[in-house]
């Protein structure tokens, strides 16, 4: 199963990949990720990101396409894969096509994840991540058994730098003007499938899931 999951910052495209992939059994490819993976660590190419991160610009696309075409060639994607924020732009899913045709893969499914901007600020304003899976809570919604402490693997929670409400506004605008496009040019290859994003994570899941099996 090759998949990828689009939609609007904050929907949930992080919560139910990691669904996803379990069910499946294929690795959770997050473009955020693995920028913010290479903030950490002070990469020559995380210091480039982080200046378009903090305002909720995207990267430019030479560095991304990079990324993703190195991790496309690692070995536990042969048996699929679920690409999360990439790609965000037209450009990036014209490279995909062709990474993809290179290395003798072909898209199976992009699941378009669909929300209301109330829906997503309050989701993003109430959203913390595990420091060290990066997997993300929400301090109503969705809250870890123990305040501040990851469920999962016990790392310390925060709050993404870039999770304000001046950079969620930018980054929605972004996402209109940039990544939206990508839902016309994903139905012409009839390979789209619309969610609706605002019911419980759970439902999301099987919803998601029950498409996919069909
Ligand atoms: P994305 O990866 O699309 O930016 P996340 O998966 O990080 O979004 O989800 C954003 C926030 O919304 C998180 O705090 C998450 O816990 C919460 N969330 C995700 N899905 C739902 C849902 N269906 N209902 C309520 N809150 C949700
Ligand atoms: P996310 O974790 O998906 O919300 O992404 C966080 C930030 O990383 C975005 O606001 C962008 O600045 C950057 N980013 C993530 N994916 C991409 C991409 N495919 N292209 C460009 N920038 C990206």
């Amino acid at each position: 199963m090759r998949l990828i999951l689009v939609g609007p910052p904050g929907v949930g495209k992080g919560t139910q990949a990691k669904e996803i992939c379990k069910k499946f059994n294929i690795p959770h490819i997050s473009m955020g990720d693995m920028l913010r993976d290479n903030v950490k660590r002070g990469t020559a190419l995380g210091l480039e990101a982080k200046g378009y991160m903090d305002e909720g610009k995207l990267v430019p696309n030479s560095l991304v396409m990079n990324i993703a075409k190195e991790r496309l060639k690692e070995d536990d994607v042969k048996n699929g894969f679920l690409l999360d924020g990439y790609p965000r732009n037209i450009g990036q899913a014209e490279k995909l096509e062709e990474d993809l045709k290179e290395l003798g893969m072909e898209l199976t499914r992009v699941i378009n994840l669909k929300a209301d901007s109330k829906t997503l600020i309050e989701r993003i304003s109430g959203r913390r991540i595990c420091k060290a899976c990066e997997k993300s809570y929400h301090l109503l919604f969705n809250p870890p058994k123990v305040e501040g402490v990851c469920d999962d693997c016990g790392g310390e929670l925060y709050q993404r730098a870039d999770d304000n409400e001046e950079t969620v506004k930018n980054r929605i605008d972004v996402y209109t003007r940039e990544t939206e496009p990508l839902i016309e040019f994903y139905k012409e290859r009839s390979i789209l499938t619309d969610i609706d994003a605002t019911a419980p994570i759970d439902s999301i899941t099987a919803e998601i899931i029950k498409q996919l099996e069909e």
